[in-house]
């Protein structure tokens, strides 16, 4: 198992050695290493099983060192850069040379976002390098939000875990580009779309185009609990399980079950907010997976807000 931890010089010194580190972000925990330093991506590539078609993110820690590495922050991309980072927005922008081919899977834009997170920011601020930073899951599994969850899956594979806490945001960054001249948004994610708009005005959203390499990660099925993801209306979906005798769980927005077991059924958010179930969404999703039943059964929530991001991981779950 790895050691986890709050000791920013420890990691900054694993980093510098080229080894991979499990870092904070108001996202959600990101399994690290020196994006500059091919050995160190194909490492990270490697821990995850990712395959090396689904690019990364660099992470840096203020706006102007993306500069080191992109040649340019197109207009009116910039505006949502002064406004969002640090914050869970990654902008694709065109990459300069000193990026590995790897880290971008072939293309010549590269993934950028400044997190938020006090922790990990520090530590991006001390070293002259910027990270690239995948999600610290074995590809395809619930993203990780709390520390033992990095380590629960990887802990094996990396020798250190900055501790930072549940992560605030709960949700991956919400990614924006700009394709034939138009704002184009490939990833619903932590950052509101309407906060983007209010912005920049209309933007597309093209999230589905699953083998369109431009938007690689996209894929359909992701996300994913190993158990059965039923998405439905639930007292039909509890009523149809338990006539069949099969056992479940139920992960609802905030309805309760008073006829059945507490202890199979999560809510997101008892008061109905939807910051606070993003926040909830994986760590119940992985609760849920650990329980002693066959399928999870579960509900949409209100298409608005961080509500579309949130259908958004629960719909790819449920692809089977
Ligand atoms: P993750 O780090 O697991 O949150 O996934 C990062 C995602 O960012 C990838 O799956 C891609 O969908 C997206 N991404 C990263 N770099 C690029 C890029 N240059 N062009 C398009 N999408 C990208
Ligand atoms: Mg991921």
């Amino acid at each position: 198992m790895a050691q986890i931890g709050k000791d920013i010089s420890k990691a900054k010194t694993l980093l510098e050695q080229g080894q991979l580190v499990g870092i904070p972000t108001e996202t959600v925990y990101g399994l690290a290493g020196n994006a500059l330093d091919p050995d160190a991506v194909a490492l990270i590539f490697a821990t995850k099983n990712r395959p090396d078609f689904d690019p990364l993110i660099l992470h840096t820690s203020a706006m102007d060192r993306v500069f080191d590495f992109v040649k340019e922050i197109p207009k009116p991309l910039d505006l949502l850069a002064a406004k969002f980072w640090p914050g869970p927005l990654t902008l694709l922008l065109p990459k300069k040379e000193v990026v590995p081919d790897l880290v971008t899977s072939g293309l010549d834009t590269v993934a950028v976002r400044v997190p938020s997170h006090p922790l990990t920011n520090k530590l991006l601020s001390e070293l002259d390098f910027p990270l690239a930073a995948p999600s610290a899951n074995p590809f395809g599994y619930i993203s990780p939000t709390k520390a033992s969850h990095v380590n629960d899956q990887l802990g094996e594979k990396i020798g250190y875990i900055l501790d930072g806490g549940d992560c605030e945001v709960g949700l991956e960054s919400t990614i924006v580009g700009i394709e034939d001249g138009e704002i184009t948004v490939y990833r619903l994610g932590g950052l509101d779309i309407k906060a983007i708009k209010d912005v920049v005005g209309e933007v597309k959203v093209m999230t589905h185009s699953s083998s369109n390499p431009k938007s690689p990660g996209m894929l359909k099925s992701h996300y994913s609990p190993t158990k059965p993801f039923i998405l439905g209306k639930l007292d039909d979906l509890i009523s149809e399980y338990s006539s069949r005798g099969v056992p479940f769980a139920v992960l609802s927005f905030c309805k309760s079950f008073p006829f059945l077991e507490q202890s199979i059924q999560i809510q997101l958010s008892k008061g109905g907010d939807m910051n606070e179930a993003a926040k909830n969404l994986f760590a119940a999703m992985r609760a849920l997976d650990t329980m002693d039943v066959s399928v999870i059964l579960s509900e949409l929530l209100p298409e608005e807000g961080l509500g579309r991001a949130i259908n958004d991981r629960l719909r790819r779950a449920a692809v089977q």
